[in-house]
């Protein structure tokens, strides 16, 4: 994870990067919140902690600053004072979560893998594989720049042999995903649905992409 640390008490500031650092965190430290502001809107943070109270800017400013700036990196403001208006006031300005000082370094590294597993789920994964791609959010599925239309269930499909990155998935694990069926119905719906799904797909395209492994169950690749 990287970390921006916005917080004026240096001793404070230290002793959560040093033990960020041993946590296999990248951090860096800043102590007022201009700067902090400024070192915020650079891309790449996994995370901020902020102070409330900071010298130039608050914490608080400084969070709506950024939000009205399009920025939605996760936030947790810190504060010595863990009064129910400064968490409310905090929230209100657009942090994700509120940690009132002192705190256990163990609650702290919770509360940031929480918030960064939230913010990555919410960023739109695409997939791609060769000229394929398919975006998790708005569902829209290209193949050669070309857009397929899917049913639902056919881009769950999609969807599922995409996750597994080129492995097999055996039709039990399809049945479970895709319909969320815990037992084998003893029908032929996988095939009936991959066939479907490689008519859209991989007809008139190459190399055909989603491969079926006899015994085994279907992967999606581009190699054998
Ligand atoms: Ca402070």
């Amino acid at each position: 994870m990287r970390l921006l640390i916005i917080e004026d008490e240096r001793k404070t500031a230290a002793l959560l990067r040093d033990t960020l650092t041993q946590h296999d965190c990248e951090v860096i430290c800043v102590h007022d919140g201009s700067s902090g502001l400024k070192e915020a809107l650079n891309p790449g943070w996994d995370a901020l902690l902020v102070d409330i109270m900071l010298p130039k800017l608050d914490g608080l400013s400084l969070v709506r600053e950024l939000r009205a700036k399009g920025h939605t990196t996760p936030v947790i403001m810190l504060s010595a004072r863990g009064e129910v208006e400064q968490r409310i006031e905090g929230l209100d300005a657009g942090a994700d979560d509120y940690l009132p000082k002192p705190f256990a370094i163990s609650e702290l590294l919770a509360r940031l893998r929480s918030i960064v597993r939230r913010s990555t789920r919410q960023r739109s994964v695409v997939f791609s594989v060769a000229d394929l791609s398919f975006d998790q959010t708005s569902r829209e599925v290209r193949r050669g720049g070309r857009k397929l239309e899917l049913s639902s269930r056919e881009s769950l499909l999609l969807e599922c042999l995409l996750r597994a990155e080129g492995r097999v998935v055996s039709r039990r694990d399809i049945l479970a995903s895709v319909w969320e069926y815990d037992f084998d119905p003893g029908t032929n719906l996988v095939d009936v649905y991959v066939r479907r799904l490689r008519d859209k797909v991989d007809r008139d395209h190459t190399p055909p992409l989603i491969q079926t492994l006899r015994g085994l169950g279907y992967a999606l690749r581009t190699e054998p």
